[in-house]
């Protein structure tokens, strides 16, 4: 039985079957799923207009695409999902609490310190380490291992709360990024003699645009013109508005020097949990959470800080972190202590790991240590075959209409750095002006002056936002982040042109816009009849190069007589070929008969033109 062909490759079509393909999966997997030769899919994908490689990773539409194509019901399996439906397959479920209700027990907050560079928050995460009310015995070694928990009193009641002490917006967006929801509060540090400055806003949107809520630090009251109240009015502008001043957030001058006001922090932090969030956990069922950071310790072999987000961990427990799994053989707290058990929020220092897992890795822990082996090792598995395709699609304005339509969203976030603090805010009043009905909505979740950062690219990764770059450019390793990742950036120079090219994308009328490239041109020397063929034409390539399946259009004295014609056939003397170049000659099919003598073949392909 002979194949059915598509644009003369023969591929055998399917039967309707569901083929799962991981996000980001290339033609070569596609292939490997259906045993076919990964060169075919290349050129069916060619025949509808699509150029991509045999090992290039591909979106979902295109997967979907080609699986209409060849009959096959294409299902693409985003990593989250395959990471859940690998722990399914061992009877677990990450992420949920165990049980209803009657399980979950209060566990403290866990906080992320933000702020301008200098304004102290390294400063203050060792003051409040040391102000610890509840002083921890002598004895153990204070050292840093990436979290620390003190207990503050707080109307008569012993409270702790969980520090993550790596201060600054990057750790956290980067656990963001990877879906590591770990801080339930910011501290915002702010220096009360040098006011709100670019990165405190930045910290600020990274922290609104996780809707995490923000008790500000106003930090260095001891400090000759310190000006708290000037911190105060600065930060309303931002929508921090001080409950002294009729808001609801809370403001707290201290001194990280000379320990001033650090009490009052604390319980600032947890009556804002209070007000705020429910922070409950099951403490009684398998341990899970998240790795803070880690190492190779040259005498103890890796060493990973774990938060625990819900359940208990226990020394002797079989664990999994990442791609690391093990048997919890001690646990450390951060004066060096040993733990034998680990609540929710509670940070440890793990010992027993195969390996080292990275920060934002998740734990869990199993009944025994083969299930660790084998959850651990699929991952791997997994992790090297997703390597060549990390990239996971993400917004642009192009697909907004798609998301839209599909439902998957109806909020267009964005991030605006410009030059200029006034361009950027007139940027964003105007763009907040855009009214396209209820439907959509538009959101402005980071903002500020100077280069695209990293850190937008990060921000943009971890919320999926469009940045948009006012007069500015990407700084250092951003650029090549973002097309890693997929983020799309826009450029304007124009305020009204940046206005015109959101409004449209919201009302879904912005469409990539082409351009036709020319590949090559060939004349007609002879016309050979060929039987159940028909016109084929004897050429002379006179300029570029044909390429088979490309598109064409034939030229008669310089009118063109037929458009959107495709080089059907194309051979060297007796054999196909896929491309002949300028000066030899060589038998195209167009499938179009009126072809003469003297007569010009053009090649042509459609490229998505870069936006100005
Ligand atoms: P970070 O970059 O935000 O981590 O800032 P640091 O914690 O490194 O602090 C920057 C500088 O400010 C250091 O020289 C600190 O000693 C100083 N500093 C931090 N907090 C205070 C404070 O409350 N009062 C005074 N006078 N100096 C402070």
């Amino acid at each position: 039985m002979q194949a059915p062909t598509i644009g003369g490759v023969s591929v055998p079509r399917g039967q309707g079957q569901v083929i799962r393909l991981s996000r980001g999966a290339s033609l070569s997997d596609f292939a490997e799923k259906i045993g076919v030769n990964p060169a075919s899919l290349v050129q069916v994908l060619f025949h509808l207009g699509e150029m991509v490689t045999a090992t290039q990773s591909v979106n979902d539409e295109t997967l979907q695409l080609l699986g209409a194509e060849l009959n096959y019901n294409v299902q693409v399996v985003s990593p989250e999902e395959e990471d859940r439906e690998l722990l399914e397959a061992f009877d677990i479920e990450f992420g949920e609490d165990v049980g209803d209700e009657s399980d979950l027990e209060p566990r403290p907050p866990v906080v992320t310190v933000m702020g301008h560079v200098d304004h102290g928050k390294t400063k203050l995460l060792d003051a409040i380490r040391h102000t610890n009310v509840q002083a921890h015995e002598a004895g153990g070694i204070t050292q840093h291992i990436g979290a620390y928990q003190v207990v503050a009193t707080v109307d008569g009641q012993d409270r702790a709360i969980t520090f993550i002490d790596t201060p600054g917006h990057e750790a956290f967006t980067a656990m963001r990024a990877r879906g590591a929801e770990t801080t339930d509060l910011v501290i915002l540090v702010v220096a009360a003699d040098d006011g709100v400055k670019p990165q405190t806003t930045e910290a600020l949107n990274h922290a609104q645009a996780a809707g995490v809520p923000v008790v500000v630090a106003v930090n260095k009251i001891d400090k000759e013109g310190a000006d708290p109240a000037r911190v105060r009015a600065q930060l309303t502008e931002y929508g921090l508005v001080a409950e002294e001043l009729g808001g609801t957030t809370q403001f707290v001058d201290v001194s990280a020097k000379t320990g001033a006001g650090i009490p009052e922090l604390l319980e600032a932090v947890i009556l804002t949990a209070d007000a705020e969030l429910d922070l409950r956990a099951n403490p009684n069922q398998p341990a899970q959470g998240v790795a803070i950071e880690a190492h190779l310790d040259r005498g103890r072999g890796p060493v990973a800080t774990v938060l625990v987000q819900r359940g208990t961990l226990h020394v002797g427990d079989s664990i999994v972190c990442g791609e690391a799994y093990g048997r919890v053989r001690a646990m450390l707290d951060e004066d060096g202590a040993p733990v034998a058990e680990a609540p929710p929020s509670r940070p440890v220092q793990v010992l027993g790991l195969t390996a080292v897992p990275d920060a934002g890795d998740s734990f869990l822990v199993v009944d025994d240590d083969r299930k660790a082996r084998q959850i651990a090792e699929r991952r791997e598995a997994r992790e090297r075959t997703a390597q060549f395709a990390q990239r996971r699609p993400r917004v642009t304005l192009e697909d907004l209409e798609s998301a839209l339509k599909s439902g998957a969203r109806r909020e267009l976030l964005l991030i605006i750095k410009g030059d200029v603090s006034g361009s950027v805010e007139a940027l964003e009043d105007s763009l907040l002006k855009i009214d396209v009905g209820e439907d959509v909505a538009l959101r402005v979740i980071g903002r500020g002056v100077g280069a695209i950062t990293q850190d937008d690219v990060n921000l943009a990764i971890a919320s999926d936002a469009v940045i948009i770059g006012f007069n500015v450019r990407p700084a250092g390793r951003a650029a090549e982040l973002a097309q890693r990742e997929g983020v799309d950036i826009r450029y304007y120079s124009v305020i009204y042109q940046a206005i015109e090219e959101i409004e449209a994308a919201l009302k879904g009328m912005l469409k990539p816009e082409f351009e036709e490239v020319q590949l090559g041109t060939a004349e007609i020397r002879q016309v050979f009849r060929v039987p159940r063929v028909g016109n084929v034409a004897g050429c002379i390539v006179r300029s570029g190069t044909i390429t088979r399946h490309s598109k064409a259009r034939l030229i008669r004295d310089g009118v063109v007589v037929a458009d959107s014609l495709s080089i059907e056939s194309l051979r060297r003397v007796k054999d196909d070929v896929t491309e002949v170049r300028e000066g030899y000659e060589c038998g195209i099919g167009l499938g179009y008969a009126d072809i003469k003598v003297g007569d010009t073949v053009e090649t042509f392909e459609m490229r998505e033109k870069p936006r100005a």
